[in-house]
């Protein structure tokens, strides 16, 4: 049986190419005689394929020098906490604009260690929308202000970077890191949980403003300090090896494809093909997401009649399109359209939503 095209919004489909290749070189890896998942961490092989990760990454997202790039683990939840812990100093407050799900759970861990005030929150319309900047309500004097840049559950993005002025913007890019080009000075610091655009679960990139690495100031354990990660070059401890190695091969991937760039206009021509399915299907598909707030990444979808969902996820599995159900908090349908999903993909599942409708409509 062939590979099914993959919808899942996470561990998502990583290209098939970086798949072939890790197949191929997974019992000897380079010159080793070893896998790369038997090696050493400080060995020379594997050091310069973490630097060559690294500067790799550089390339694709133009991160300036004065930034550090950390590969860590703990998934992006972990750093929920970990985000205040190194950057509110004692008695500092931070601002969460929370737009879906995860955003929301960001806050709320992040108040075990610093007053997480709500600047501006789009629960009351259902996580519909972006919450409009003019009316958020920050505090000049905040340690930063966080966002989630798409919410992966109610399908909501950023398609503009807020302006936070002096204070630091922090930004929760799991489900679009590397999907588009981003001006990485426009924040204080980006951290991703690898299992959508990156690589497999287990390894969280975080790129942080150097200076923003002295907050921390001998306040918080090592292994949660963001500043010891960045003096030990991310091997304070044995870190993800294998799915470091992974996130390296992506990277080369993606460079191949034209970088972040083509990427983009890789992503928009999806995305675009999906939503005018669905807009298209006179009410039998419906997402509810205003349009300029609608994620590229995943399209949360509802069926006219909810009774046809079982109906729905049975026979896309039978004709190859897996992990349609969409997430239990809101029940329905998503697709999820990370950088690994061809526009072929795309098509095969409007394909089989039009002939899902017209067989049950
Ligand atoms: N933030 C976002 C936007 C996510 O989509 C997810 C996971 N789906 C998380 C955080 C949590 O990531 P992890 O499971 O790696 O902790």
């Amino acid at each position: 049986m062939a590979r099914a095209w993959n919808f899942s919004a996470g561990p998502a489909a990583l290209p098939e190419e970086v798949l072939r290749r890790a197949r191929d070189e997974l019992l000897e890896w380079g010159d080793e005689r070893a896998s790369v998942m038997e090696v050493s961490h400080r060995g020379k092989a594997f050091m310069e394929m973490a630097q060559r990760a690294e500067q790799d990454l550089r390339e694709l997202l133009a991160v300036p020098d004065t930034y550090t790039v950390l590969f860590l683990q703990g998934g992006a939840s972990q750093h929920f906490a970990q985000i205040p812990m190194n950057l509110a100093r004692p008695g500092q407050g931070a601002d969460y604009v929370v737009t879906g799900a995860w955003s929301s759970k960001a806050q709320a861990d992040a108040r075990c260690f610093v007053r997480a005030d709500l600047a501006a929150s789009g629960e009351a319309g259902g996580y519909r929308t972006i919450p409009s900047m003019s009316e958020w309500k920050l505090h000049g004097e905040a340690a930063y202000v966080h966002i989630a840049s798409n919410e992966t559950i109610h399908g909501v993005q950023f398609h503009q970077t807020p302006d936070t002025g002096n204070v630091p913007l922090v930004a929760d890019m799991s489900s679009d890191i590397l999907s588009r080009p981003i001006d990485v000075s426009r924040y204080g610091l980006i951290y991703a949980g690898a299992q959508k655009n990156i690589g497999p679960s287990g390894l969280v990139l975080v790129i942080v403003r150097e200076d923003l690495l002295e907050r921390s100031a001998g306040r918080v354990p090592r292994i949660f300090d963001y500043a010891a990660h960045a003096a030990a070059a991310s091997l304070l401890n044995t870190p993800p090896t294998f799915a470091w190695y992974l996130a390296g091969l992506v990277f080369q991937w993606l460079k191949a494809q034209g970088g972040v760039a083509a990427m983009a206009q890789r992503n928009a021509d999806k995305a675009a093909e999906l939503y005018a399915a669905i807009d298209g299907s006179g009410g039998f598909y419906r997402n509810r997401v205003e349009v300029a707030a609608r994620s590229l990444m995943n399209v949360p979808f509802t069926l006219h009649d909810a009774a046809l969902g079982a109906a729905f996820l049975q026979e896309s599995r039978a004709a190859g399109l897996l992990a349609l159900k969409g997430h239990r908090d809101l029940g329905g349908m998503r697709a999820s359209l990370y950088n690994a999903m061809p526009l072929e993909g795309v098509r095969a599942l409007v394909a089989f939503m039009q002939d899902f409708a017209r067989r049950h409509g």
